[in-house]
C-alpha cells in the first residue's frame, strides 16, 4: 500500500502552497466520487491529496445580475440543484448537475470535479460550454482564465499544470437567454451519457441574438459546436433553422463506436438532442 498524505487547507494560498510543494505527486480532492474510485483501482496514486472542500473560494455560489453566477469548483451538486437562482437563471446547468449519480453521489460530487476529471461524457461540461462559462484557475504564478470548451484537452487530461487548481466557474448573466441540457442513456438513471447536449439561446422578440451548443460523448473531449450556434443568429428559431443547426452540430461531432452505441447512432442522437434542447431553451427564453 502506498503512503498518502492528506491536507485540508482553509485558504486558497495554503492550498496552492501544498499543491506546489507536492508537484506531480499532488492531487486535489473534491467529492472524491471519481478520484477515490480511481485510487482504489490504482489508476491514480497521488502521494499528497489536498481537500478542496474547506477553501471558501471553492465553495462560492452567488449570483449578480451584472456579472452572473460565481460557482466554486468544489460546491456540491446537491446545493447547486437546490439553489433557486440556479433553477431560475440556469435551468440547463441544474438539469445536468442533477443527473450525476444518486442522492449520495450528489451530496459529495462537485461540478469542478466533474469537469477536472476530464471525461468526454461528463454531464455538466456541455451545459457549462453552452452557458459560455469561464474556468478561473490559480497557481503559484497567479491566476488565469480559460473557457470551459478549452479546458479538457483529451480523456482525463486538462489544461491544468500540476501546481494549478480550478477555483471557480464564472457563468455570464442571462441576457434574454435560457439554457437546457439533455442526454441519452439506455436506462432511466445512473449511467454514462451516450450523448449529451447543452444549448443556450438568447432572443430579442422572435429573433435569435446568440446561441451556443455544447456536445458531450461525441469526441475525445467535450465540444463547442460553434458553427451550429452561430448559424442561428439573426434568425427566427423555426423548424428549418433548428434543423440546419442540428445538422451542423452533427458535422462537428466525431464519435466512436463502443459498447454504448455506434458512431452512426451517436451522430443521430446529436441531431435529436440538439433539436430538442434548442426548442426547450427557446421556449424558456420566451
Ligand atoms: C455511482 C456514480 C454515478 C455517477 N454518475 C455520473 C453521471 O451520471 N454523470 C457524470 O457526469 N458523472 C457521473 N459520475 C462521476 C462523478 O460523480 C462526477 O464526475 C463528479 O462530478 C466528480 O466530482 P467530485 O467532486 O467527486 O470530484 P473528485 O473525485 O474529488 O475529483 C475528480 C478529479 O478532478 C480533480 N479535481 C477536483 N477538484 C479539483 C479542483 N478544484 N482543481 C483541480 N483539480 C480538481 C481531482 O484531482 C480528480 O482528478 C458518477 C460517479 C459515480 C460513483
Amino acid at each position: 500500500m502506498h503512503e498518502l498524505n492528506y491536507e485540508a487547507p482553509t485558504s486558497l494560498d495554503q492550498a496552492i502552497s501544498v499543491l506546489a510543494a507536492a508537484g506531480e505527486n499532488g492531487r486535489m480532492l473534491a467529492g472524491g466520487t471519481d478520484l477515490i474510485i480511481q485510487m482504489r483501482a490504482g489508476v491514480r496514486q497521488p502521494g499528497q491529496v489536498i481537500d478542496a472542500k474547506k477553501i471558501p473560494e471553492l465553495q462560492a455560489l452567488s449570483f449578480d445580475a451584472q456579472t452572473g453566477l460565481q460557482l466554486g469548483a468544489a460546491r456540491a451538486c446537491c446545493d447547486i440543484i437546490a439553489d433557486a437562482t440556479v433553477q431560475q437563471h440556469y435551468p440547463g446547468l441544474a438539469e445536468a448537475a442533477a443527473l450525476i449519480g444518486s442522492d449520495q453521489i450528489l451530496a459529495r460530487a462537485s461540478v469542478g470535479g466533474n469537469v477536472c476529471n476530464g471525461s468526454p461524457a461528463a454531464d455538466t461540461t456541455p451545459a457549462l460550454i453552452a452557458l459560455g462559462a469561464v474556468c478561473q484557475i490559480a497557481g503559484p504564478n497567479g491566476t488565469r482564465e480559460v473557457a470551459v470548451e478549452d479546458f479538457v484537452t483529451a480523456p482525463g487530461q486538462t489544461v491544468l499544470a500540476p501546481n494549478e487548481l480550478l477555483v471557480a466557474f464564472q457563468i455570464p448573466a442571462p441576457q434574454g437567454s435560457a439554457d437546457c441540457y439533455q442526454r441519452f442513456i439506455p436506462r432511466n438513471e445512473m449511467d454514462i451519457a451516450v450523448v449529451g447536449v447543452g444549448s443556450c439561446v438568447a432572443l430579442d422578440g422572435d429573433t435569435c441574438t446568440a446561441a451556443r451548443i455544447g456536445l458531450g460523448a461525441v469526441a475525445a473531449r467535450p465540444l463547442l459546436a460553434k458553427e451550429a450556434g452561430d448559424s442561428l443568429v439573426g434568425k427566427t428559431l423555426d423548424d428549418a433553422a433548428i434543423d440546419a443547426a442540428a445538422q451542423l452540430a452533427q458535422q462537428a461531432a466525431s464519435p466512436i463506436s463502443d459498447m454504448r452505441g455506434t458512431a452512426e447512432f451517436r451522430t443521430h442522437l446529436v441531431g435529436v438532442l440538439t433539436r430538442r434542447t434548442l426548442k426547450e431553451a427557446a421556449a424558456r427564453a420566451r
